[in-house]
C-alpha cells in the first residue's frame, strides 16, 4: 500500500482517467473530456498512465474503479453523476472505498433553492424531486465540489491509495469544476509535496504572422529552448506559442517563462494580442471601451458591422464577449445586391460597374453601416465564399474587408484558401484583426 503523501502529485504522480457512459463505448458520444482532462493535468506535470471507458454497469464500473485506485496516484472520472437510474458513479465509489454515503444538507439545501425559483418546463413542479436527492450524496471523507452550472456537484476524496475526483459529464460542468475546483486542489497538493517538478505553461496568441515566419523571427530561441520549451501551433487564422516550464516551485517556474516571454515579446510585439484564453474579439472589445493599456488614453467607441459572405459570423463572435452591449450596436446581413442598396445604402451603380466583391463595395459598407446603426467605427466583409461564384478575375475564397475608425477606413484584399466554412471562419477573424490594428493606432 502507497502511504498518504505518496500519491500527492509530484513528477512522478501518475494518473488515471476513467470516462463512464455507455454512448461512450457506442460511439454515439466523442469522449473529449478525458482528452481535454489529460490536457489540465498535464499542466499540472501529472502523467496520465492509463485512459479506460466504461459503461453504465455497476459490475465493470466497480472492476474499472479497484484497478485505477490500484495502478494511479490521481483518478479523475467524468460522468454518471446525474439524477437517473444509470448514473451510478456516486454509489459505485462509495461501495468501493467502503465509505458509507452522507447527505449534504448544504447542497439539499441549493438544489431545494434552485427548484423552487425555476419551473423545470412545463408540467414541472417546483420541489425537488426525489431522484435529485441522489445528487446530495457523499462519502464518508470526501468534499463535495460545488457545481456552478448544474445540480450535479462533484466529489474529490483522498483515499490511501489515491486521490479520487469524480466530474459530471457534461462537457461544460466538468471543465468547470475542473478549473474551479479540481485542479486548484491538486496544485495546492503539489505545492506541499515540495519535492516534486511543478509545470507552469503559457500561450501567447500571434496574429497576423504564419507559423513559418514566427519560426524563422524566434529561430535563436527555437534552437536552444530547453526550460521553457517552446511549442508553435498553427490554429485558423493564428499561430500560438506555448511555453512549458518545469521548476521546484510554482513561482520558480513562473519566473522562467516570464523571462522568455518578454524575450519573444520584444521581438514579435504587436503581434501578439493576447496570453492563454484571451480571444481576438475580447481584445476589440476592451480595445473599445477604451482600456487597450499601454499608457494611452484612448476614448470609448462603438462598432457596427456589415456581413455579406460572413452571414452574421463576425457579429455572433462580437456578442459572445460577456458585455459586448457596451461598445456593439449591431449588425446587418446584407447578402444580397439588393440589401446592400437598401439598408447600407450602397449604391447601385457602384454595385453595377464594380461588383458586390470589389473594394469601393466593402468601403461603402463600412461607412453605410457606421451611417445606419450609428456607431463610431464599423466593419465590412464581401467576398465569395465558394464552391460556386467564382471566376478567373475573382476566384473562391476572395474577399475585401473594410474598417472604418474615426472617419478614416482602411481596406484590405485577401484570398482565402479552404471551403466554404473555412473562408467565412478566415474572414471573420481577418476582421477582427484589422479591427484591433485600426483601434490601436
Ligand atoms: P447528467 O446530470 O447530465 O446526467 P452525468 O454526470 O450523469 O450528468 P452523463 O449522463 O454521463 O453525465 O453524460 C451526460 C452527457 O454529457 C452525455 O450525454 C454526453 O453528451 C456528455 N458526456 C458525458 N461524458 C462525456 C465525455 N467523456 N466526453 C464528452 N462528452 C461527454
Ligand atoms: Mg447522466
Amino acid at each position: 500500500m502507497k502511504p498518504v503523501n505518496e500519491h500527492q502529485t509530484n513528477d512522478t504522480t501518475k494518473a488515471e482517467i476513467l470516462a463512464v457512459g455507455t454512448e461512450l463505448l457506442l460511439g454515439d458520444v466523442v469522449n473529449t473530456n478525458s482528452a481535454e482532462i489529460a490536457r489540465m493535468l498535464a499542466e499540472l506535470g501529472i502523467g496520465v498512465y492509463y485512459q479506460t471507458v466504461v459503461g453504465d454497469n455497476r459490475d465493470r464500473l466497480a472492476a474499472a474503479f479497484r484497478t485505477a485506485i490500484d495502478r494511479a496516484d490521481v483518478v479523475v472520472v467524468s460522468g454518471g453523476l446525474g439524477p437517473t437510474e444509470d448514473d451510478l458513479t456516486r454509489e459505485t465509489l462509495a461501495e468501493v472505498l467502503e465509505r458509507p454515503l452522507h447527505r449534504d444538507s448544504e447542497w439539499e439545501a441549493h438544489l431545494r433553492a434552485i427548484f423552487a425559483e425555476r419551473r423545470w418546463g412545463p408540467g414541472g413542479g417546483t420541489t425537488l424531486p426525489e431522484n435529485n436527492l441522489r445528487q446530495t450524496m457523499v462519502p464518508e471523507g470526501a468534499v463535495l465540489l460545488p457545481n456552478s452550472r448544474g445540480t450535479a456537484p462533484g466529489i474529490y476524496v483522498e483515499d490511501e491509495n489515491a486521490i479520487v475526483v469524480l466530474v459530471p459529464g457534461p462537457p461544460r460542468e466538468m471543465r468547470a469544476l475542473m478549473n474551479e475546483q479540481v485542479l486548484p486542489r491538486l496544485a495546492a497538493s503539489q505545492a506541499t509535496a515540495g519535492t516534486g517538478a511543478v509545470l507552469a505553461s503559457r500561450v501567447l496568441r500571434i496574429i497576423g504572422l504564419g507559423e513559418s515566419r514566427v519560426a524563422e523571427l524566434l529561430q535563436d530561441l527555437l534552437a536552444e529552448q530547453t526550460n521553457p520549451t517552446i511549442a508553435p501551433l498553427a490554429q485558423l487564422g493564428e499561430v500560438h506559442l506555448r511555453l512549458t516550464a518545469h521548476a521546484g516551485t510554482r513561482d520558480a517556474a513562473t519566473q522562467l517563462i516570464d523571462e522568455t516571454a518578454a524575450t519573444i515579446y520584444e521581438t514579435l510585439g504587436d503581434a501578439i494580442y493576447g496570453e492563454d484564453d484571451t480571444t481576438l474579439e475580447a481584445v476589440v472589445g476592451t480595445l473599445l471601451r477604451g482600456e487597450g493599456g499601454e499608457g494611452k488614453e484612448r476614448r470609448a467607441r462603438t462598432l457596427a458591422v456589415a456581413e455579406s459572405c460572413t452571414g452574421g459570423l463576425l457579429a455572433h463572435r462580437l456578442t459572445n464577449v460577456a458585455g459586448s452591449s457596451a461598445w456593439f450596436r449591431g449588425g446587418i446581413v446584407a447578402y444580397s445586391n439588393e440589401m446592400k442598396r437598401a439598408l447600407l445604402n450602397v449604391p447601385a451603380d457602384l454595385i453595377e460597374r464594380e461588383g458586390a466583391v470589389s473594394e469601393p463595395v466593402a468601403r461603402a459598407m463600412a461607412t453605410g453601416v457606421i451611417e445606419a446603426c450609428g456607431s463610431d467605427c464599423g466593419v465590412a466583409i464581401t467576398g465569395i465564399a465558394g464552391p460556386g461564384g467564382g471566376s478567373e478575375a475573382k476566384p473562391v475564397g476572395l474577399t475585401y474587408i473594410a474598417v472604418t475608425c474615426d472617419g478614416e477606413t482602411v481596406c484590405h484584399r485577401y484570398r482565402f484558401p479552404g471551403d466554404r466554412e473555412v473562408v467565412k471562419a478566415r474572414a471573420a477573424h481577418t476582421a477582427l484583426s484589422l479591427l484591433r490594428r485600426s483601434l490601436r493606432q
